[in-house]
């Protein structure tokens, strides 16, 4: 059987508790070492043979996966964050799916959701944002016609930009283009979650120079959008003045505050 399972944002403990049980049943763990936390691997027993997937190709990680799971071993592929995100994990399925060989996902924490921990934010604020675009630049890795970063900063819905900390002078430009204001918040998380994690605040208009300034140029994820500013409006779910399936509204709940000791 072949796991493909993210391992989370960086810090150890952000993996699944299905993942970690399977880091310490592998035979064979094929692991990211770019950008997957090392530590994790000291959940591997002994005996666990360990390849860092950092040097290797495509084939030579399905040629190094396929004996081993047709001897009944356990392998483990470990992505960075969640695999559905960048991941290039859906060639490696498809070769596999070629061998009859069993796979199961099992997902991670991505670093986006790790982001918004790093900031104290909620990316889908009422009246600000209700759509989160996670994308990248084109860099030598192509983006399809009407996916570039200019098409989505005209709806200025909170976006993610993976990929991309080694092209701000050209990101904020396209942000610009599209339709951002200079002015609009952004951010900058580097690590996050990792020990050496930093957390930038700046604006569209200053994020080169503020990656520049702190010597910023990978792992790391860009955050843009007034879901970074003050402005928002409380949400209905939690309202006492609105009804839902599991609670009738009672506006006299409004006055309620805590008992402050
Ligand atoms: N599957 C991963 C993303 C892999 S692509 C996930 O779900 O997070 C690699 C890119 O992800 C990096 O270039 C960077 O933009 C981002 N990234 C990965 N880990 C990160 C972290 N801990 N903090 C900030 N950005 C991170």
């Amino acid at each position: 059987m072949i796991y493909f399972i993210g391992a989370g944002p960086g810090a150890v403990d952000l993996i699944t508790v299905k993942g970690k049980e399977l880091l310490e049943k592998a035979d064979l763990i094929i692991y990211a070492g770019s950008l997957v936390n090392p530590g994790l691997l000291d959940y591997a027993k002994p005996e666990c043979v360990i390849m860092d997937s950092a040097s290797m190709t495509l084939e030579e990680v399905i040629a190094a996966m396929v004996p081993a799971a047709q001897e009944g071993k356990l392998v483990v592929r470990l992505h960075t964050g969640d695999p559905s995100v960048y991941g290039a994990h859906r060639e490696q399925i498809d070769l596999l799916r070629s061998y009859n060989l069993d796979f199961e996902i099992v997902p991670g924490v991505s670093s986006f959701c790790a982001a918004a921990a790093a900031l104290d934010a909620e990316y889908t604020l009422p009246n600000v944002s209700q759509s989160v675009i996670i994308t990248r630049m084109e860099g030598r890795t192509p983006v399809p016609p009407k996916q570039k970063i200019a098409d989505y900063a005209a709806h200025k819905a909170t976006m993610v930009i993976f990929l991309s900390s080694g092209m701000l002078d050209k990101l904020q430009h396209e942000l610009i283009r599209g339709g951002y204001k200079a002015d609009t918040p952004a951010a900058i998380v580097y690590k996050a979650s990792w020990p050496d994690e930093r957390v930038l605040r700046c604006t569209v208009g200053t994020l080169a120079a503020c990656a520049a300034e702190y010597n910023i140029t990978k792992t790391a994820l860009i955050t843009v959008g007034d879901f970074l500013g003050c402005e928002y409006e409380r949400s209905e779910l939690y309202n006492p003045t609105y009804t839902h399936m599991f609670r009738q509204a009672d506006p006299s709940k409004l006055n309620l505050k805590p008992e402050v000791k």
